[in-house]
């Protein structure tokens, strides 16, 4: 583990504790991910600096993107993560003790309703909670070795965006509507390493193409509104992947999208992860949408995690109620024309009075008395790599209705190949 408190540097970590908050901001270019638009383009380290243990408040970051776990670390390892929010109703317990780990160059789906926490989840990792009234309570993000949660704002700062970056679903409203998207796209250079403005124009074009911007060099100087959704999306992605950060988090990014263009925009983001080795947080409430992409999902529910798995045994097999009534909502290849799906009955808890017991009992179909009065259930193993929250994971029903899930085919959309980019 690399912590402030134990300096030890792996192979291909090269960071710094400054000596002040100020020298925080001058070494921002050394410490920070070096520009390699151009995958085959060696990072360029800087200088090499002397850690500093006995400061605090300062962040340790690798230079490139060679950083080298130890055993049992992860680039990002989120744990026990809690969030509330106090308003003049009561405190919503909004995210209620979450862990989830990702590593370089996979994909991990977090799937939920609306309303689970998903968003807050992202917003605690990117430290840009809406705070009053959203407070991080407990819990730690480490992110190569080092909490993020402990450092200081300005720290943070350099770490958000060109570390982790983050795109969201509204691509209209994050594009300033005055500024040329090139403009904005440039910015990101001009403010982060300081390029001038003919060299970071250049580097706005070469990111439009990468994302498959037709006439690039011409739609540089266009404006936010005078581009599709799909394009202003990739515009988005455009600029998370600038400063080429380790990881990103694509919050809900094709919800707005139809289906087609959603495909091109996963594929896209699939491309790029391939491309950069990037550890990619893809959130979205559609289990249709990350069936192809992801390794890994992480299912929310009420500010909880209820089941992660890899990809294939969860929709093959899914163990909790909460995952098995998502999946017999999506159409599958043996449902009949106009046959019904079961969607799953009522509504999320208020986080304001969440129900005793397991927060899922009042709408599962298995809840038994433990469910009702138990507290709420804990992850335990349920394979390799498994893990479930529920009280009646062995009740044979439950284990019935998985196993009647793995029969059934489910049809997911696959991702769309050629044709022009939306
Ligand atoms: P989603 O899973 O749809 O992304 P969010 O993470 O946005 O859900 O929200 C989770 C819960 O956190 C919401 O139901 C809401 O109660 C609460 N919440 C989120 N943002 C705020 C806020 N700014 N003020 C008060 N409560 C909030
Ligand atoms: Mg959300």
């Amino acid at each position: 583990m690399v912590t402030p408190n134990n300096p030890i540097n792996p192979p291909g970590f090269v960071g710094g504790h400054p000596a002040s908050p100020d020298a925080a901001e001058t070494i921002g270019p050394v410490a920070t991910t070096v520009m390699a638009l151009d995958a085959t383009e060696p990072p360029v380290l800087g200088r090499a600096m002397k850690r500093r243990p006995y400061l605090k408040g300062t962040v340790v970051l690798p230079s490139d993107h060679a950083w080298t776990p130890h055993e049992g670390e992860h680039l990002l390892d989120v744990r026990d993560l809690q969030v509330e929010f106090r308003m003049r109703e009561g405190v919503a317990h909004a995210i209620n003790g979450v862990s989830f780990h990702l590593d370089q160059g996979e994909t991990l789906a977090i799937l939920g309703e609306s309303g689970s926490g998903k968003s807050v989840t992202a917003q605690a990792i990117m430290g840009i909670l809406d705070t009053p009234p959203g407070y991080v309570t407990g819990g730690q993000v480490f992110y190569c070795g080092t909490d993020l949660l402990t450092l200081a704002e300005k720290s943070r700062r350099r770490v958000r965006g060109a570390q982790i970056a983050m795109i969201f679903q509204d691509a209209l409203s994050a594009l300033n509507p005055v500024f040329t998207v090139g403009n904005q796209i440039a910015e990101m250079f001009r403010v982060h390493q300081h390029m001038n403005r003919a060299d970071a124009e250049k580097q706005a074009i070469s990111l439009m193409e990468r994302v498959h911007i037709p006439a690039a060099a011409q739609r540089v100087r266009s404006y936010p509104h005078q581009f599709s959704g799909g394009m202003r999306q990739r515009i988005m992605i455009a600029m998370a992947i600038a400063l080429n950060p380790a990881v990103l988090i694509a919050d809900e990014p094709t919800t707005a999208l139809d289906v087609t263009v959603q495909a091109q925009i996963m594929s896209l983001l699939q491309e790029l992860q391939a491309e950069r080795n990037m550890g990619l947080i893809l959130i979205t409430h559609d289990l249709g949408v990350v069936a192809n992409v992801a390794d890994r999902i992480a299912v929310m529910y009420a500010g909880r995690l209820v089941e992660t798995a890899p990809v294939g045994p969860l929709y093959a097999n899914p163990r909790h109620p909460y995952t098995q009534g998502l999946l017999e909502s999506v159409p599958r290849l043996d449902t009949k024309l106009g046959e019904m799906l079961p969607a799953i009955g009522g509504l999320p808890p208020s986080l304001l009075s969440m129900p005793r017991g397991c927060p899922f009992h009042p709408r599962c179909k298995y809840a038994v008395d433990t469910c009702r009065a138990g507290g709420p259930p804990p992850l335990v193993t349920v394979g390799p790599h498994r893990l479930a929250a529920c009280w009646q994971l062995d009740d044979p029903a439950v284990v019935a209705a998985s196993a009647r899930l793995a029969t059934g085919k489910t049809s997911v959309p696959t991702t769309v190949t050629g044709g022009e980019p939306a």
